[in-house]
């Protein structure tokens, strides 16, 4: 088969949430099908409908993280997998699902939180030969054992980008509920502009930073394999948003020093207070708590006084009960934790040649009479602590400082 002319359309959740939107999607995709005949469609669970089975399974006991809630979620994906496919053959167009199972799509056996190892292409390259559309369900995989997987919750983007890579389509679209990726979460900042492109680790960032416009394994495959990446709407015509390699990018526009504010309400921090100063007190800390799966996010250490030390982390907030049960069997004097925090970043590539960004951040919070609480840092982003009731009033602060209301933006 000739792979040059393979494109990937992903929808999300409200982009198929009903009759009318599947409808909808379907004209997206017969179009792009006249035009290149060889389309993969993958798609999530109608809107709402994961956190709906989530809770029916939690009710009656199932956790989270086990095998059964994994069989039951992908049942979400599995009905708009089919209903799609239906509604294209009725426009009297070939189409034919595939399970991740069917496929399969090989994932690595960890429930909730699996990771794609394979995609055997053969049954879809069987399809795509004889000008069939394959409509095939994010967000799933199977184990070696036959079980099934999920991927973590907006894992149809990671869905989407691995089938890309191993069709090595020629792009990888994604439809969603805004027209793109914007220079902060729309719904809290109305100034917000569509970014016309950005680069991968940008993205990457943005993403993991809480901007969940794309799941952050997404970016980081489509960034590994070089695959171009568009977002844009499904529910109206728009060029969206593209994300791709620094060379295409630095062709496409202007550097700006700063691309998009990102946040996440969802952290919480303990404060670990007086643990002895001393060699491996670290590595024992956090050797159990990655043992039991505790996904940690920010670490700072102070500096060591009459031989104790503190140790601030953060981590997700529905893992904290699990994490100061394991925290409490470590010597210290004492363990604070807040939950009341936000973590706002600035990213920006523009930063990697350009100091002074940091300035213009503390500078901004500082008129607003924010507090920072914690700072950290990377080549390419600044993320401070804040308290969770300024959330808004950061974002839109530090997004009109860096004018990221404005067509131009800060140019460098
Ligand atoms: P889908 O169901 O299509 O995967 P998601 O809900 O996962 O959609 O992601 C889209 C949502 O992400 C938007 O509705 C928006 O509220 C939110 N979002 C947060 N930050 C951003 C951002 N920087 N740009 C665009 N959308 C963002
Ligand atoms: N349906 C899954 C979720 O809600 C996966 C996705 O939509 O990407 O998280
Ligand atoms: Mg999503």
């Amino acid at each position: 088969v000739d792979n040059s002319n393979i494109i990937v359309l992903k929808f999300g959740g409200t982009s198929v949430k009903d009759l009318d939107r599947i409808n909808a999607v379907t004209d997206i995709i017969v179009k792009k099908y006249q035009r290149y005949k060889k389309i993969v469609v993958v798609v999530s669970a109608m809107s709402q409908e994961t956190n709906r089975l989530i809770q029916y399974g939690l009710d009656l006991g199932g956790d989270i993280a086990d095998r059964e809630m994994d069989a039951l979620l992908t049942t979400g994906e599995q009905v708009s997998m089919a209903l799609l496919t239906m509604a294209i053959k009725k426009r009297g167009i070939k189409a034919f699902s595939l399970t991740g199972w069917q496929i399969p799509i090989q994932t690595n056996g960890v429930y909730s939180n699996a990771r794609i190892t394979n995609i055997d292409t053969q049954k879809i390259l069987a399809q795509l030969t004889e000008q069939t559309i394959v409509v095939i369900p994010g967000f799933q995989g199977v184990d070696l054992d036959g079980n099934l997987n999920t991927l973590g919750r907006g894992g149809s983007d990671t869905s989407a980008v691995a089938i890309s890579v191993s069709l090595k389509a020629r792009v990888c679209e994604i439809y969603t509920d805004v027209k793109g990726v914007y220079t902060a979460d729309p719904r809290i900042c109305q100034d917000a502009r569509k970014i016309e492109a950005l680069t991968f680790e940008e993205m990457a960032e943005l993403a993991s930073e809480g901007s969940k416009v794309l799941h952050v394994r997404s970016v980081l495959f489509a960034a590994k394999n070089n695959i171009e990446l568009r977002v844009l709407s499904s529910f109206e015509q728009n060029v969206g948003t593209v994300v791709s390699n620094e060379e295409k990018i630095n062709q496409m526009m202007e550097k700006t020093l700063v691309t998009g504010i990102a946040h996440k309400t969802d952290e919480a921090k303990i404060s670990i207070i007086g643990v002895a100063d001393k060699p491996g007190v670290a590595h024992q800390i956090f050797k159990t708590l990655s043992n039991q799966n505790i996904y940690i996010d920010i670490i700072v250490q102070n500096v060591g006084q009459n031989g104790k030390n503190d140790i601030s982390i953060t981590i997700k907030q529905n893992q904290l009960k699990q994490a100061l049960a394991i925290l409490q069997k470590i010597q210290c004097d004492q363990l604070i934790c807040n939950d009341n925090i936000t973590t706002v970043t600035v990213v920006g590539f523009g930063m990697k040649s350009h100091s002074g960004v940091a300035t213009v951040v503390f500078e901004t919070l500082a008129k607003e009479n924010i507090n920072i609480d914690t700072i950290t840092t990377s080549e390419i982003k600044i993320t401070v602590l804040i308290s969770k009731k300024y959330t808004e009033l950061a974002v839109r602060a530090l997004h009109k400082a860096f004018k990221l209301d404005q067509e131009k933006g800060m140019l460098l």
